[in-house]
């Protein structure tokens, strides 16, 4: 079990407004390096002429899990680059590290292993989650075991070998939002694992509020162009440096062009965020008041997600859109829509699925930073009856009319 000091969070005070920290953390040694943008360095070794050096290093790394003084040895142990990510999103979570993975689901496995490899197996988990982190835990692809559970009865599903509680706040793909105080409160000195992919440090600072761990698939909000793949883990430095131990042995690093190009998607983090946000609140709205559309759903900590069920066919919605591209995945410039139950939770199985909330008419909108009049009118023609040429019995009502 852990200390009861561990579980408390050490966070690192925010002495700088975090618009301020999005442009310039992970980047204050630029200018006394005569250097405006980030370097990007492509190594994969390092060379040295002092072997007992390089073996005292390796030693230090090996029982502290401590990052590297001075050059890394191989690029799997750590890599520049991305460390300037890992310092700038570690300042905008509020915590004192950052560790940074290939993916988003790297980034989870990790957390798993770390706490696995402590024989601490067991997870407690709430519903709904994405659809491939609810696999991962309860395909039991780890060894891990899952414990489903509703906020209510964590306390009650911990057992002696529970390494961790995780949830999602906003959830996807429902946006359904938990209490993360309270949740803290029942987790005891289980260290709980909140993904903020949705909700991004702009609206929510998890640890702020008692997560010990802050988890990002960084390919959504943080990236934000819909062109890089990433994840990491915002913690304290005792977690982080277990982390580092077990992605310097799986190898699950994230490149270092992905690390420059994530620490430059920060700079806009807060910008972007709450743009898409008020446009997501006037398509909440909109949506809300109009009869073809039976229930909307948006998160009282807002952001740029909305999800809503149709009275009509929804796969016939995702065909008929022209502006807005329907495609899995979110947190880009541009809007993305998809069918949850078709694509981004098809993994789990159909009857968790429904009891998650993720029921067949549901649909997912991440709302980017078109104007919303245009991204409004798209919507609107795509749910409105479809084409006289479409009749049905000729032509599949849900066949795409145009491209
Ligand atoms: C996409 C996503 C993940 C997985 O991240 P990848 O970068 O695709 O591996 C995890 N959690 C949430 C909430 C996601 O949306």
């Amino acid at each position: 079990m852990d200390t009861e000091a561990s579980i408390l969070p050490s966070t690192t005070p925010r002495s700088r407004a975090l618009a301020t920290e999005a442009v310039h953390a992970g980047r204050d040694d630029l200018a006394a390096l005569g250097l405006h943008a980030p370097p990007i360095d492509l190594s994969t070794t390092y060379p040295s002429y002092d072997s007992r050096g390089e073996a005292e290093r390796i030693d230090a790394f090996a029982t502290t899990g401590a990052r590297l003084d001075g050059p890394p040895v191989y690029a799997r142990l750590d890599n520049p680059t991305t460390a300037r990510f890992e310092t700038a999103l570690a300042r905008l979570e509020g915590t004192a590290s950052a560790v940074s993975f290939a993916s988003g689901m790297a980034a989870l496995t990790a957390v798993l292993l770390a706490r696995a490899s402590m024989g601490l197996r067991h997870v407690v988990a709430v519903r709904p989650l994405y659809g491939c982190s609810d696999h991962l835990l309860g395909a039991g692809l780890l060894g891990t075991e899952v414990t489903w559970t509703d906020p209510a009865g964590i306390a009650g599903a911990i057992r002696p070998d529970t390494g961790l509680v995780m949830v999602e706040t906003p959830a996807n793909p429902t946006l359904a939002e938990v209490d993360i105080r309270a949740l803290a409160h029942s987790c005891g000195s289980v260290p709980l694992l909140v993904d903020n992919t949705f909700a991004t440090p702009v609206l929510q600072r998890p640890v702020e509020h008692g997560a010990r761990l802050v988890l990002h698939s960084a390919t959504k909000y943080l990236g934000g162009h819909g062109d890089v793949m990433g994840g990491v883990v915002a913690c304290d430095e005792e977690f982080a440096a277990r982390l580092r131990q077990v992605r310097f042995a799986t190898g699950g690093v994230l490149h270092p062009m992905a690390g420059y190009l994530l620490l430059r998607g920060l700079s806009t983090l807060p910008v972007r965020v709450r743009a898409a946000s008020t446009s997501a609140a006037e398509l909440c709205r909109r949506l809300t008041a109009d009869p073809r559309i039976a229930r909307v759903h948006y998160p009282k900590v807002g952001g740029a997600m909305v999800s809503f069920e149709v009275y009509g066919d929804p796969h016939r919605v995702i065909s008929a859109v022209r502006l807005i591209t329907p495609a899995v995945s979110l947190g880009s410039v541009d809007t993305l829509i998809q069918h949850p139950a078709s694509i981004s939770h098809r993994i789990v199985d159909e009857g968790d699925r429904q009891a998650a909330g993720v029921g067949d008419r549901l649909l997912r909108m991440s709302v980017g930073l078109e104007d919303v009049e245009d991204l409004w009118a798209d919507l609107c023609q795509a749910l409105s009856d479809p084409p006289a040429r479409t009749v049905a019995g000729t032509v599949p009502e849900w066949l795409p009319t145009g491209r």
